[in-house]
């Protein structure tokens, strides 16, 4: 029996509805993505946005381009003075960004604006929630051991130079609630009661938006304090 020859219309047919499902999907992709900044990689970042997908990859990307970071805390209304530049060689700053209104503690100091977004999105998604939660209280002060320090890594007379160098890190070592409960790295990291919850929960957290997080899980030099940076070389590093 002769096979029935296809229809050349059918043909047409299926070959058109084979371009037109992609093409359908890419518009209704692409009009999802402008609907969810978050997850849109070529969406200008702005920080009161949801974290995404594209959040951290978008952070990473103002490394280096202190105008366009700045613009970000603009857009997303965080308080900020952009200070003047200092230092030389391995030590030079040319981006000090101090954060306006941020509960540390005993000072603000001037970090890289980079280091400074982080900090908004980490305190807003992850360290304020977790003390709701976990604690039942607000944030009142996060204490820290300093940002910038012009040295090798773990001062040392060679080796890689810190990110503390240029202050393009913070070390954090407690928390203070409003009712003056203190969660200190140091004394609560261990056990499973809430204060150990709750720094686990804001370790994570920090991975989010920071490209290294180290904590006591680390080594013994991290025992007293998260060290937080935005260093690309061992970006994804969160222990
Ligand atoms: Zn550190």
């Amino acid at each position: 029996m002769p096979r029935k020859k296809p229809n050349p219309h059918h043909r047409a047919a299926r070959l058109a509805l084979a371009a037109l499902v992609p093409l359908a999907l890419g518009i209704a992709g692409w009009q999802w993505l402008l609907g969810h900044p978050e997850h849109n990689p070529w969406a200008p970042l702005n920080l009161n946005d949801p974290p995404g997908w594209a959040t951290r990859a978008k952070l990473a990307r103002l490394k280096g381009d202190v105008s366009e970071c700045r613009a970000v805390l603009e857009r997303s209304e965080v308080a900020f003075t952009p200070l003047a530049p200092t230092g030389e060689g391995p030590c030079a700053r040319p981006d000090r960004t101090r954060l306006g209104d941020y509960p540390l503690a005993p000072d603000t100091p001037p970090v890289t604006c980079p280091v400074a977004a982080a900090l908004e999105i980490w305190r807003r998604d992850s360290v304020a929630p977790a003390a709701r939660r976990i604690m039942g209280g607000e944030i009142r002060r996060i204490e820290h051991l300093g940002a910038y320090s012009c040295r090798r890594m773990y001062g040392d007379s060679e080796g890689p130079w810190s990110e503390h160098a240029t202050a393009n890190a913070i070390d954090i070592a407690a928390f203070v609630l409003e009712d003056g409960t203190r969660i200190s790295v140091l004394r609560d990291w261990d056990g499973d009661g809430p204060k150990a919850r709750f720094l686990r929960a804001v370790r994570e957290g920090a991975c989010g938006s920071f490209a290294t997080v180290l904590s006591p899980d680390y080594n013994a030099a991290h025992a007293d304090h998260f060290h937080l940076d935005q260093d690309e070389r061992w970006a994804g590093v969160c222990r």
